[in-house]
């Protein structure tokens, strides 16, 4: 029944954002097939499916290229419970089923793929998808997501599915009542610990250096917050227990300086917080995206900066990050691209 999760390294890596050069450099030879279409979704997490509804039922005649993730992170979890209409509870992978199912009911054409390269600098959108095949779009949804970093502990995949985990929104309440640990000295770190706090007997918070990065008011919310204890200057050299749950973790403190010495935490929960990887890379080119590669959208749409173009879900939310907000923002892609191409007599 808990929810917890640890990408693997190579899932890490296979969710980097892209080196444009890089790519730009594999991308040398000539698509071998070009295709035209109308409306282009570029991944299938809950923005992609839910803008693939929506565009199908406007006979767009979407195509959704699904990724190295079909169904996006939730298919990394066990039970999500706040999707409205799902009174019990359910699955991720389940759940995106379900999702993949009801945009393919309306003649979604989902493929597997994944773009590799864009050029948005034309009237029509270019899109290479495995550095081989073009499509050429009249719109494009982006919907690729954003990847929660881990430390990159062993620990961390041995304990997925037991206590690690990179959403206390998402998990928080499977610890209510428990001592659990935060890994982070920024705004996300403070809020995490902040709505653990909320839930949770104690919370650690455990910080590389003896200052937050965070915003001063998020810093105060936190130190006045009597069951949230920051440990400075710690950091996580492992997590302990039986049968892959988590019971605590093991920390240094002054790492590789003077009175450098071995902390143990009793914990059940261990919630990394140390920042999100918006998938946006083979984009940046083209789209503004804010300093941590968010794609910027006009506020209360989805629209980027090129005509035509559109973001939801975790690629341009860097605050809410939840299934919900990320399907909202799916549909409102779907509708603003369906107004864009009909303004265009597309
Ligand atoms: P994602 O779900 O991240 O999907 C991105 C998609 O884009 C993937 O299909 C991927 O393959 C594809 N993609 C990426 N790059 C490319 C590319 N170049 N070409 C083609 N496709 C590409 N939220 C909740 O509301 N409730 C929960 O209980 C909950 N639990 C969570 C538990 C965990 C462990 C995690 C990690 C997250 C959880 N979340 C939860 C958050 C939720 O999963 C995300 O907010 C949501 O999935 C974001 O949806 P998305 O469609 O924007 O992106
Ligand atoms: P962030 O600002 O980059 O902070 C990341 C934190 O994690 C830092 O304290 C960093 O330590 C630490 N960290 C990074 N790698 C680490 C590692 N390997 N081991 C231990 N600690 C590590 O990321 P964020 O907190 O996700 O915030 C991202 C952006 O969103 C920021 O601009 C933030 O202001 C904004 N945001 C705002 C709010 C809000 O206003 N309510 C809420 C959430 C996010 P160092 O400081 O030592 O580098």
């Amino acid at each position: 029944m808990f929810l917890y999760f640890c990408k693997s390294k190579k899932n890490t890596d296979m969710f980097k954002p892209l080196d444009i050069n890089e790519k730009e450099k594999n991308t040398s030879t000539e698509p071998t097939e070009t295709e035209r279409v109308k409306c282009l979704i570029v991944g299938s997490g809950p923005a992609g499916y839910t803008a693939a509804v929506y565009a199908a039922r406007a006979n767009l005649n979407p195509v959704l290229y699904e990724g190295l993730q079909p169904g996006g992170q939730l298919t990394t979890t066990t039970e999500v419970e706040n999707y409205p209409g799902y009174p019990e509870g359910v699955t991720g992978p389940v759940m995106m089923e379900d999702f993949k199912k009801q945009a393919e009911r309306f003649g979604t054409d989902v493929r597997w793929g994944m773009a590799t390269k864009a050029d948005f600098s034309g009237d029509v959108h270019k899109v290479w998808i495995d550095d081989k095949k073009l499509i050429e779009a009249e719109s494009v949804i982006i919907a690729t997501g954003a990847t929660a970093k881990y430390l990159g502990l062993e620990d961390e995949k041995k304990y997925a599915g037991g206590g690690v985990s990179a959403c206390a929104t998402c998990d928080g309440f499977f610890y209510r009542g428990k001592d659990v640990a935060v890994v982070g000295g920024g705004d996300t770190a403070c809020e995490e610990a902040l709505y653990l706090s909320g839930l949770c007997n104690k919370v650690y918070m455990i910080v590389r250096r003896d200052v937050f990065r965070a915003s001063k008011v998020m810093a105060e919310r936190v130190m006045k917050t009597p069951n949230i204890e920051v440990l400075w200057k710690h950091q996580t050299e492992g997590l302990y227990g039986d049968n892959g749950v988590v019971e605590g973790a093991a920390l240094v403190k002054n790492k590789g300086e003077e009175g450098e010495e071995e902390v143990k935490i009793k914990i059940d929960g261990f919630f990394l917080a140390i920042g999100h990887t918006p998938n946006s890379g083979i984009f940046k080119n083209f789209l503004e995206t804010d300093a941590v590669g968010y794609i910027k959208t006009i506020p209360g749409t989805s629209k980027t900066n090129v005509a035509g173009v559109f973001a939801c879900g975790d690629v341009q939310d860097s605050i809410y990050r939840q299934a919900v907000t990320a399907a909202g923002t799916g549909c409102m892609a779907a509708i603003d691209a369906e107004r864009y191409l009909s303004e265009k007599n597309v």
